[in-house]
């Protein structure tokens, strides 16, 4: 999905993460999760890709699949140049401090027992950045200006600070690791709507001051609407529309992109937008629908869809996108 001739700063190629069933006494494995089947992307220095679709979709699997939480079933993951889903964990060790993560809940993935000094300096130490005590300050109070919170936060404990405050300082420790690709995991979700925003132009901000990249993944359109160069959509497993953002919000292409697009709400009263509401729920990633896994649900769908597999097919534009009815 690179349209630079250079190489991306990520590569996902065709992964699959199926996670086992087992059952009784000798644990059988008796079915698989496919919670992530056949995805690719590509991500470039700089850029922020927004990963979307309803919860369960595997938008979450993909990100620790970068993050190597776990080993694929298939496929591969490529740092600049390098894989690194199938390398040990001391050729990963330098490579790791290139990726952070920054997860939904700031309430549980800070230590309680940490102050924020210790909290954002333990990165730096970690990775060998700095060992000098008095520089390692300076950076901790450079990085704690950096989120919009104040010098003396560094003294206080976690539960001293509020959600959106808390996951400053999470922002804040990703930093700390000097990374060139941040994984922000549902990291706006669990905050209020004005807390939220204030995150978004954070992020936004550092972005554009460090040369970053953002894999933003997240179940709300509304919020990536404003802050992603580009917008993959996931469904069941599997990407169905990838396309910048001006595309995919002004003219979306697959059935399950408009119906997400029609939930989002419009800030212009006299602009009319007819909600597509989607029959049913997601269906199971154990026993997935056949050919078109969307077909249950689609409001388009034609017979074709119930037993053929859509290709994904890449538009004349560049983007791309998996439905029989855009098949060129
Ligand atoms: Fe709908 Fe068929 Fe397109 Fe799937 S392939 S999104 S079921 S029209």
């Amino acid at each position: 999905m690179s349209t630079s001739a250079t190489v991306p700063l990520l590569e996902v190629r065709q992964i699959q993460k199926f996670f086992p069933i087992k059952t009784g006494l000798f644990s059988r494995v008796t079915g698989h999760v496919h919670a992530v089947d056949g995805v690719s992307f590509s991500i470039e220095k700089g850029e922020t890709l927004a990963l979307v679709g309803e919860s369960g979709c595997g938008k979450s699997t993909v990100g620790r699949s970068i993050l190597r939480l776990f080993d694929l079933t298939s496929g591969e993951v490529i740092l600049d140049g390098t894989r690194i889903d199938n390398i040990s964990a001391s050729a990963l060790r330098p490579l790791r401090k290139r990726i952070q993560v920054i997860f939904q809940d700031p309430f549980s993935s800070l230590n309680p027992r940490m102050r924020v000094h210790d909290i954002i300096a333990e990165p730096i130490r970690n990775f060998g950045l700095e060992s000098d005590e008095a520089k390692i300050k300076e950076r901790v109070a450079y990085l704690l200006d950096k989120v919009r919170l104040s010098k003396d936060a560094g003294e206080r404990w976690p539960h001293e600070f509020s959600g959106g405050q808390r996951q400053r300082i999470c922002i804040a420790r990703a930093l700390a690791a000097e990374p060139e690709l941040i994984i922000c995991d549902e990291a706006v979700s669990a905050l209020d709507v004005s807390v939220k925003a204030q995150i978004v132009n954070l992020l936004q901000d550092l972005q554009k001051e460090l040369g970053l990249a953002l894999l933003f993944i997240s179940h709300d359109l509304a919020i990536v609407e404003h802050m992603t160069h580009r917008v993959a959509v996931m469904y069941l497993g599997r990407i169905v529309e990838l396309a910048t953002r001006t595309e995919l919000f002004s003219d979306p292409k697959h059935p399950y992109t408009s119906a997400l697009l029609s939930a989002v709400p419009v800030p212009d009263p006299e602009k009319k937008t007819i909600r597509i509401v989607l029959q049913g729920d997601v269906p199971s990633p154990v026993k997935r629908p056949s050919g078109c896994h969307f077909h249950t649900r689609c409001p388009e769908a034609i017979d074709i869809c119930k037993t053929l597999e859509p290709k994904q097919t890449i538009l004349p534009s560049g983007r791309m996108v998996a439905c029989h009815l855009r098949e060129v």
